[in-house]
C-alpha cells in the first residue's frame, strides 16, 4: 500500500500508518467518486481546541489537524481561551486536547473557557459531537483531571460523545495516536453533513513543522559548558550548562523547553543490585537487556511509584504505613514520602521482602526532564543553554540526588553527548510587538526563560522596555548571572531590574514585595500594552505573584476586586499574561 509522505512522517506505528493509508485512500476514492458524479462534497469543518501548559497538547492537536486535512476535512485549530463560549456553542464537531496542570488544574490557556463552561448559565450543546483527549501524569493525584472534567461537563450540557475520552500518561504518543485513529473514523461518518459546499481545504490550522529529533529519537549533543553559578555559602547549587547543537541538532525558540534524557546514578544502580542480591550483568527478566542497563537507563529507580507504595503497604504489615496509604490525604502521603526515595522505602520495611521481579514491575519507565531553555538561538546559533539547580540531600544515611540535575552536573564529562530534544511551547514567547514593555518575574531558576527572552529581544533590536523581577535567598551568593544582567543594564537592554533577596534581612522580601513597591510603574507598563510573564515555583510563588498583580491593578486602576479580575482576564485573553510554572 502506498503511504503518503504526511503519514509516513507522522509519529504512527507501521500498522497504524498502513491502516491510516487505507483509510485515507478510501476517503479519497469517495471524494473522487462524488466529484465525478458532479456533486462536490462539502468539507466537514472540525474544530480542534487545545489547552496546554508546556506545549504538548498543542503539538498533538496540530497532528490531528494534519490528519484531518489529509482525510478531506477542514480543521480549525485554536486554544480554548481563543473562543467565546457563545461561539463555541454554535459548533457541531469539536475535538479537544487538554493537559492537566499542577494538582488537577486547568492549563492557563483553558481556564477562562472552563470558568464560562462550568458556570450555571452555560448554554446547552445538544447538537455538538465531541471527543476529548486528556494528557496527564499518573504520578499526580489529579491524573488527567482537566480532561475528565471537560468531558463530563460537555456531556452534562447535552453534547454527544462521538468517541470515548482517552487519558494519556507521560508516554502520551501511542494513546494519542490511537485516539486520533478512532476519532478520524468517527468524524468521517459525519462527512457531508456540514461545511460550505465545494469549499477547498479551508483549514487555517497551521502546518506544524516537526523536528526529527523527538523523545523517541533524541539528538546526541555534546555538553560543552558546565559552570557553577551559585557562589560560596549558597544553600543551592545552580549550574549553567551549554549544549552543542551544531551538526544538525534541533532548532528552538526562546520560551521552549529542552527535554534531557538522563541515566541513573551508577552508585544507586549498584545499591539496588546489592539490595536485591542480583548481578548487574545478568539478563533482566522480561527485558531485552541486562539488569544493569535496565536499572541504569530504562526505569525510574529513585522516585517511589504508587505501585511501589501499594506493594510495600500490602506486605509490610505496618499499621502506621497502612493508615497513611489507605486513609491519608495527599499532604499526609507527601509528608511521609518527603526525602525518601524508592530504596529508602524498601529498606525501611524489610518485612515487605521485594524481589527483582517485583521491582521491575513497580518501577515506572525513566522519563526525560524538561528544562526551560535559558538562551536565544538568535544569539547562540549553535548551542542551547540551561540553568539548573542540582538537587542533592542526605537522608536515611545515604546521599540522594535529582536524577537529571546530577546527571548533567556530575556524570556527563565535557564533550560527552547528552540525549536531548526540544519541547516547543508556542504559548510562551516574547511579545510580537517589539515596542511594548516586557515584564518578567522569575525568582531562582525561574530566571531561565527570561535570560533567553532578553537575548531574544536584544537580537531582534526590540525597543520596548524590558523589566525583570528576580530574587533568591542572598545577594552575595545567589545573584546568578549578575555580570550579564548588569552588562545588559548598561547596554540598555535590561531597562529595569528589581531584586528581592529574601534572607538578607529579618523580614522576607519576595519578588511580589517589589511589585507592590513599584505598583504605579508596573500598572503604567501594563497600560502601555505590556506583557507580564512569570516563571518558577507554581505552588506558592506563582499564586502570590498572581495575587500581587491583582492588587497592583486594583490599587493603581482604582478598581474593585472584580474589576481587577476582569482586567487580569483581559490580559490572559490577549495573551499578555503568560506563565511557565510548575
Ligand atoms: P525557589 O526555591 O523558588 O527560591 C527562589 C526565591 O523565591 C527565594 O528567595 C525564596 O525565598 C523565594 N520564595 C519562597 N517562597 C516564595 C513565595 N511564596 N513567593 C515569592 N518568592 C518566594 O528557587 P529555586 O530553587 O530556583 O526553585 C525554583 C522553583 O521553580 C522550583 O520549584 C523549580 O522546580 C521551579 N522552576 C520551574 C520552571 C518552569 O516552570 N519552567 C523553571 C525553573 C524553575 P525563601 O526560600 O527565603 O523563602
Amino acid at each position: 500500500m502506498k503511504i503518503s509522505p504526511m503519514i509516513e512522517n507522522a509519529p504512527f506505528s507501521p500498522e497504524q500508518k498502513n491502516w491510516l493509508a487505507g483509510f485515507f485512500a478510501g476517503l479519497h476514492t469517495q471524494i473522487a467518486q462524488n466529484s465525478n458524479a458532479g456533486e462536490q462534497e462539502a468539507l466537514l469543518p472540525v474544530h480542534v481546541f487545545y489547552g496546554t501548559q508546556t506545549g504538548n497538547s498543542e503539538a498533538v492537536a496540530e497532528d490531528i489537524c494534519a490528519a484531518l486535512t489529509t482525510g478531506g476535512m477542514a480543521p480549525q485549530l485554536a486554544s480554548l481561551d481563543d473562543i467565546e463560549l457563545e461561539d463555541f456553542a454554535n459548533l457541531d464537531h469539536v475535538l479537544i486536547v487538554i493537559s492537566t496542570y499542577g494538582e488537577g488544574e486547568m492549563p492557563d490557556n483553558a481556564q477562562l473557557f472552563w470558568d464560562a463552561l462550568s458556570a450555571t448559565d452555560a448554554p446547552r450543546l445538544e447538537h455538538m459531537h465531541f471527543s476529548v483527549l486528556a494528557l496527564g501524569d499518573t504520578s499526580y493525584d489529579g491524573f488527567c483531571e482537566a480532561g475528565k472534567q471537560l468531558d463530563l461537563r460537555l456531556e452534562q450540557l447535552g453534547a454527544k460523545r462521538m468517541h470515548a475520552r482517552f487519558d494519556c500518561d507521560v508516554d502520551f504518543e501511542e494513546t494519542a495516536e490511537n485516539w486520533t485513529t478512532g476519532v478520524l473514523e468517527k468524524v468521517s461518518e459525519f462527512k457531508g453533513q456540514g461545511g460550505v459546499a465545494g469549499a477547498v481545504a479551508a483549514a487555517p490550522a497551521k502546518k506544524a513543522e516537526k523536528s526529527k529529533w523527538t523523545r523517541k529519537n533524541p539528538f546526541e549533543a555534546p555538553l560543552s559548558v558546565n559552570r557553577l553559578l551559585s557562589g560560596e555559602g549558597s544553600a543551592k547549587e545552580i549550574r549553567h550548562f551549554e549544549i552543542d547543537l551544531s551538526n544538525d541538532g534541533p532548532q528552538y525558540e526562546a520560551g521552549d523547553a529542552l527535554g534531557v534524557i538522563p541515566a541513573n546514578d551508577p552508585a544507586l544502580v549498584e545499591a539496588w543490585a546489592q539490595k536485591l542480591g542480583v548481578s548487574l550483568d545478568d539478563q533482566a527478566p522480561g527485558f531485552d537487556a541486562t539488569i544493569g542497563e535496565v536499572l541504569g537507563t530504562q526505569l525510574e529507580i529513585s522516585t517511589p511509584s504508587a505501585d511501589l507504595m501499594r506493594l510495600i503497604t500490602a506486605r509490610a504489615e505496618d499499621e502506621h504505613l497502612s493508615h497513611i496509604w489507605e486513609h491519608g490525604d495527599k499532604d499526609t502521603i507527601d509528608n511521609f514520602l518527603w526525602s525518601k526515595d524508592a530504596l529508602d522505602l524498601v529498606t525501611l520495611y524489610p518485612k515487605a521482602e521485594v524481589t527483582l521481579e517485583d521491582m521491575l514491575s513497580v518501577f515506572k519507565p525513566l522519563q526525560h526532564r524538561a528544562y526551560s531553555i535559558s538562551s536565544s538561538s538568535k544569539m547562540h546559533t549553535d548551542s542551547v543553554h540551561l540553568t539548573v539547580a542540582a538537587v542533592r540531600y542526605d537522608s536515611h544515611g545515604r546521599k540522594h540526588g535529582g536524577v537529571a540535575s546530577t546527571f548533567l552536573a556530575d556524570r556527563v564529562a565535557a564533550g560527552q553527548p547528552v540525549k536531548v530534544f526540544v519541547s516547543p511551547n508556542k504559548s510562551f514567547r516574547v511579545p510580537t510587538d517589539n515596542d511594548v514593555p516586557m515584564i518578567m518575574v522569575g525568582p531562582g531558576t525561574g530566571i531561565a526563560p527570561f535570560r533567553a527572552f532578553l537575548q531574544e529581544r536584544q537580537a531582534l533590536g526590540a525597543k520596548g522596555m524590558n523589566w525583570l523581577f528576580f530574587g533568591d535567598q542572598h545577594a552575595s551568593c545567589d545573584f546568578i548571572y549578575q555580570d550579564e544582567l548588569e552588562a545588559m543594564q548598561s547596554d540598555g537592554i535590561l531597562s529595569r531590574l528589581d531584586l528581592a533577596f529574601s534572607r538578607d534581612q529579618a523580614e522576607k522580601i519576595y519578588v511580589q514585595t517589589r511589585m507592590m513597591e513599584q505598583s504605579k510603574d508596573l500598572y503604567a507598563a501594563l497600560e502601555e500594552g505590556g506583557h507580564f510573564y512569570v516563571c518558577g515555583d507554581a505552588s506558592r510563588m506563582a499564586k502570590d505573584v498572581d495575587q500581587a498583580l491583582h492588587n497592583v491593578i486594583a490599587k493603581e486602576g482604582a478598581l474593585t476586586e472584580d474589576g481587577a479580575r476582569e482586567y487580569v482576564n483581559r490580559l490572559k485573553k490577549e495573551k499578555r499574561y503568560l506563565r511557565d510554572v510548575y
